[in-house]
């Protein structure tokens, strides 16, 4: 009898959290005219300004190919382990060339450690001969040629026109990006190009770089999936998600 009454009080004490966290995000929403509405978005920008003024791509690379190169086999994998493997990859393979002609076997056994290592290894061999055929073995620039490249999806061409050219090609959306979009009430999308279109919508295009990388940062060092620490987080104040901690 103790037990079912302990458990029916839980339950009570959850719905009531829950309720006023409903209440709690309404009012919210209600005051700042919602989500996206441009004063909210403008004043989550100048936290993240705030916050992580140089924030950039964590991934060590000296020129386009080798950004190229580290974004796919940063796909599944940390920053950290790619910086790991990179050097040594690319004293192996410095160039285009060099990939194109090198045995398979041998890239699949130095980019083991990244994961995916036999499909990370076609599209790195695929990419490096499309470079060399295609483009006199520069990368290039728009967003209609990099996506022909094999293996290169919207987020790696917009990482690396964004990155390497500074080119405002679109949003990055990854893992963290897709998070915290939604935790902020940016979007209410899942499908990371619906959340980039979401994005670029609300996201003065003079941002689209930096924004990524700071929302990067921010699920980095702050905003986890897991617990994330919202004590710490001086953007506490504009979000209601359900997933706050406080
Ligand atoms: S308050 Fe918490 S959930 Fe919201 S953005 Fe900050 S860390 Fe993330």
């Amino acid at each position: 009898m103790k037990k079912i009454k302990k458990k029916r009080a839980q339950t009570k004490s959850a719905k009531n959290r829950t309720i006023r966290r409903t209440a709690a995000r309404s009012a919210r929403t209600a005051r700042s005219g919602g989500g996206t509405d441009p004063k909210r978005v403008a004043a989550i920008l100048a936290k993240l300004d705030e916050a992580y003024p140089a924030a950039t791509c964590e991934l060590h690379h000296d020129n386009a190919f080798q950004l190229l190169i580290s974004t796919i086999l940063s796909a599944q994998c940390t920053d950290v382990r790619v910086n790991q493997v990179t050097p040594g990859l690319f004293q192996k393979y410095p160039t285009p060339e060099a990939f194109a002609h090198a045995n398979p076997a041998s890239v699949e056994q130095e980019i083991r450690p990244t994961g995916f290592f036999r499909n990370k290894t076609k599209s790195i061999l695929g990419a490096s001969k499309a470079l060399l055929e295609e483009f006199g073995g520069q990368v290039p620039r728009t967003m209609e040629e990099i996506l022909t490249l094999p293996g290169v999806a919207r987020k790696t061409a917009n990482v690396v026109l964004g990155t390497a050219y500074g080119i405002a090609s679109g949003v990055v959306v990854d893992t963290h990006v897709q998070r915290l979009s939604r935790r902020l009430d940016l979007t209410r999308n899942e499908d990371p190009k619906k959340i980039e279109q979401d994005l670029i919508k609300v996201i003065p295009k003079d941002r689209w770089i930096l924004f990524s990388h700071q929302l990067i940062w921010h699920g980095r060092r702050v905003c986890a999936a897991r617990k994330p620490k919202c004590v710490e987080c001086n953007m506490e104040q504009l979000c209601y998600s359900r997933d706050k901690t406080i």
